[in-house]
Formats: structure tokens, C-alpha cells, sequence
């Protein structure tokens, strides 16, 4: 089954909360994520108590909402954008409606994908189902809304495209960035079908298995015969399924009011375009080019992760050969943290010992070969390279008298390989140099070693 085939269209909506040491409308704390005690980081405002005020919009907030609507190519709207409150019943929400402002931004674009809005709201607090239990320390932290046109067609699109804008978000230094920051809400039809709005979608994986299952179970409806209802449905994450989610308030439902405790925003062209925007993976990318001279596809993965290109930014103004250090960082180095699958802040590899590794090599010191195995133990231990080599004698052996020896003794212990490659089965060369970089802890010359091989097996 294509999805092209079958007219799909997805549009997202976004919710990521934005960095700030106080919430939207109080000066509490905002590190939920990593406070155990539920309900201290609280006031009479984030827990809606009667007769409470909200302070004056919490400015970085602001700040920061102008900074991503601009990244996003937004017309960013400049007055009379109201604070509304849209009101629903349910636990996580003490004060019975969550403030959520009017537009900011609208019809930007990140990619081939429209942005038709970004507004700002408040978090609610977290409501514990299974125990009953509500914790406001997230209530009242500022969140982004960012919606998006339904413009992508398939999961893989709905998925790259997350994948672009959280990296992009991360680039910004202004969202909170630990794991599960991310709620989305998808909204999915096919052509000529109804729309089904899926909530409760935590995670880019979440989103593209959501979108996956949903295109199956509305195609199978309409093989069927039977019809699309419009409806809002739930994301089971554990299950990867989604379920009808039976309590829908429309528009009206909400009764959304202007708050009036809260005079509507302004924003001066001034102010919006005085705040600097910060570099995004895009001119990044561009800058490692132009700057260290590195193809497009290093300076794409680099830019893939924050942490991978201020690591290799650190590496490349040290003295080393940037383009000597790209080819490390996004081959080995990454081919050893994925297989422990770990992130680099995980390893103990710092910027100084990858270049000192680096510049064995590139002197020869040491042979590539010694040079990965090397890599693979400072990840986990964080020694010093240079230290590691002078002790442990890890210094490349080109002496022919070492080798020689060496060379003679494969050769006697192999003698089925040698008749082979005598018999015009050349590739098997490769293996009895294997086998004597192996007698060698793989610190012989390669050089030499072959041209030793090629003279003795004639
Ligand atoms: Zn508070």
C-alpha cells in the first residue's frame, strides 16, 4: 500500500515547553522534570486558587516565542493579541481553563511544511490516572503551540519533519531539552474522507507509529465500505495503537473568553527584530563548510545533534586538520558511541584527547588501525592517548627486521592461503596480512607488511 495512492494528508500540532527560570504568569520555579516532590514548585496562581492574579507575562517567555516564530519564517502579528482562556474540566487544570494566547506568529514554513500558527499557553499539571494524584509543578510553564498546515503525506514525512523542527528548537538553547518534552496532537485524513485528530502522541517514534496504524485502520474502514467518522482519537504509546477518546469538546465547548486579568500583548517592530537569532543546523552547516572546507554529507551529520557539532566546533579551533577531524567524528566516533548506543555526553572523549588521537595517527605514530582501538578505550575511560601509547609501546612497527620476522612465521603457519594465493586466488592476501596485524596487535606499517607478503609468496 502507498500512502501516495491513498491522498493521506497529516497536520501536526506541537506543544514544547520553553526554557525560563519562572512559569508564564508567576515567578515559580520551572524544573518539574527534575523535582521528585510533587505540588512545591506551587502559588495561589499556577493552582488557580480564587481571587488570584496573574503577574505580568513572563517576558523570556516572550522572548523566546518571537525568537522560534522568527526561525519558522512567521509574519509575526504585532498587536491586540489577546490571552484568551479556554476552558475544560479535568484534573491536571485547577483553575478550569488553561491560558492560551492568540497567534504570534502565522504562515511561516520549516521545510516543504507550512506553519499556519505559533501561539503561547500554559502547561497543565500532570494527573497520575492510575493513582489519582495530580502534581501542579508543571502548572502554569510556558509552552509553545506551534501548528502546522496539513501538508505532509505519509508517516516518514510527518516523521522527518519532527525530527527537523525538535533539532531545530534544541539549536535555540530556549526549550526545555530532556526526553518526552514533546506532545503532539496529529490530525489525519484520507482524500475525501473525514479528519481524525489523534492526541496524546509523546514521542517522534510515537507520532510516525500513530500515523502508521491510523492510515491502516481508515483504509481497511473504507475497503469496507463503511465511513470515517470525524472524531478525536487516543495514542496508546505502549500498545501503538490509537482508541476512540469518547469526551470531545468543539470550539465552542471551550467558551473561550479574553482573560481579564491580563491586557493584550504588543510587540514592537523594534523589539521583535532587535533579539539576535541564534545559529540554526542550517547555517551551521553552512559555516562548516565554508569555514573547515568539509563536504555537505560531514556537515549534515555533524549538524544532526547540538552536542555533535559543538563538539566537532571545539575540535576543529584546536590544532588539528578539520577535515581529517570530520572524517573521525562521523565515522568512528559515532560507529563506537551507537554500538554502545550511547550519546557523546555519555563518553568520556573530550574534544583535546580525539585530537591528540588525531595527530598520532596523522604522524604516524601509531597505525589507523591502533588509532580506533585506541578511540574505543578513551571513550570508556577518558585517559590520555599520548600517555597510552608510550606506555603500553602501542608505536607503529615498520622495522623490516621485526616484520620480516613476523611475515615469515604467517606464512609458515598458513600454508593452504599461501598455496591459494600462489594458484592466482590473490584476494587472500588480505587475510594473511589479517593475520599478521593480528600477531602484531595491529601496530605493523600496512606498507611494509604488503610489500614483505608480495616478495615472499611468489
Ligand atoms: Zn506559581
Amino acid at each position: 500500500m502507498m500512502e501516495s495512492d491513498l491522498g493521506v494528508r497529516i497536520g501536526l500540532e506541537i506543544h514544547v515547553p520553553i526554557k525560563t527560570e519562572q512559569k508564564l504568569f508567576c515567578d515559580c520555579p520551572t524544573n518539574y522534570y527534575e523535582t521528585r516532590e510533587p505540588n512545591v514548585n506551587v502559588c495561589p496562581v499556577c493552582t488557580g486558587m480564587p481571587g488570584s492574579k496573574p503577574y505580568p507575562i513572563n517576558q523570556k517567555a516572550l522572548d523566546s516565542a518571537v525568537v522560534i516564530a522568527r526561525l519558522l519564517e512567521c509574519e509575526m502579528v504585532k498587536e491586540n493579541i489577546y490571552v484568551k482562556r479556554k476552558h475544560y474540566d479535568y484534573p491536571d487544570l485547577p483553575s478550569g481553563y488553561q491560558r492560551t494566547s492568540e497567534p504570534l506568529g502565522e504562515n511561516g514554513r520549516l521545510g516543504e511544511v507550512g506553519i499556519w500558527e505559533l501561539h503561547m499557553e500554559e502547561d497543565p499539571g500532570r494527573y497520575d490516572l492510575s493513582t489519582g494524584r495530580v502534581d501542579y509543578n508543571r502548572s502554569g510553564v510556558a509552552l509553545v503551540e506551534i501548528v502546522t498546515a496539513p501538508d505532509m503525506n505519509s508517516p516518514q514525512e510527518a516523521r522527518s519533519f519532527l525530527r527537523e523542527l525538535m533539532n531545530l528548537l534544541k539549536y535555540t538553547g530556549r526549550i526545555i531539552d530532556v526526553g518526552g518534552v514533546l506532545r503532539a496532537d496529529v490530525n489525519i485524513s484520507l482524500a475525501g474522507g473525514s479528519r481524525v485528530e489523534i492526541k496524546n502522541v509523546n514521542s517522534v517514534r510515537g507520532a510516525y507509529k500513530a500515523i502508521k496504524y491510523e492510515i491502516i485502520r481508515q483504509n481497511n474502514m473504507r475497503k469496507r465500505g463503511s465511513e470515517v467518522r470525524q472524531e478525536t482519537r487516543e495514542f496508546n504509546e505502549k500498545s501503538m495503537i490509537t482508541m476512540p477518546l469518547r469526551i470531545k469538546e468543539t470550539a465552542d465547548d471551550y467558551r473561550y473568553i479574553p482573560d481579564p486579568d491580563i491586557p493584550p500583548l504588543l510587540f514592537k517592530e523594534e523589539f521583535i527584530y532587535s533579539i539576535k537569532l541564534p545559529e540554526t543546523p542550517q547555517t551551521i552547516r553552512k559555516r562548516f563548510m565554508e569555514e573547515y572546507g568539509i563536504p555537505e554529507k560531514y556537515a549534515k551529520t555533524l549538524t544532526r545533534d547540538k552536542e555533535l557539532s559543538d563538539f566537532y566546533q571545539e575540535v576543529s579551533v584546536l590544532e588539528v586538520d578539520p577535515k581529517t577531524a570530520a572524517v573521525w567524528i562521523c565515522g568512528e566516533v559515532l560507529r563506537q558511541l551507537n554500538y554502545r548506543s550511547i550519546n557523546l555526553s555519555d563518553s568520556k572523549l573530550e574534544p583535546r584527547m580525539l585530537v591528540e588521537l588525531i595527530n598520532l595517527v596523522k604522524k604516524q605514530t601509531i597505525t589507523e588501525e591502533t588509532g580506533k582501538k585506541l578511540l574505543e578505550r578513551v571513550i570508556d575511560s577518558g585517559e590520555n592517548p599520548q600517555r597510552v601509547v608510550k606506555e603500553e609501546s602501542l608505536g607503529r612497527v615498520s622495522g623490516v627486521d621485526v616484520l620480516d620476522e613476523v611475515v615469515d612465521k604467517v606464512i609458515g603457519d598458513n600454508p593452504n592461503p599461501v598455496d591459494a594465493y600462489r594458484n592466482g586466488k590473490k584476494e587472500i592476501l588480505n587475510y594473511l596480512m589479517g593475520q599478521v596485524m593480528k600477531e602484531m596487535k595491529h601496530r605493523a606499517d600496512a606498507d611494509v607488511v604488503i610489500k614483505l607478503l608480495r616478495e615472499k609468496i611468489r
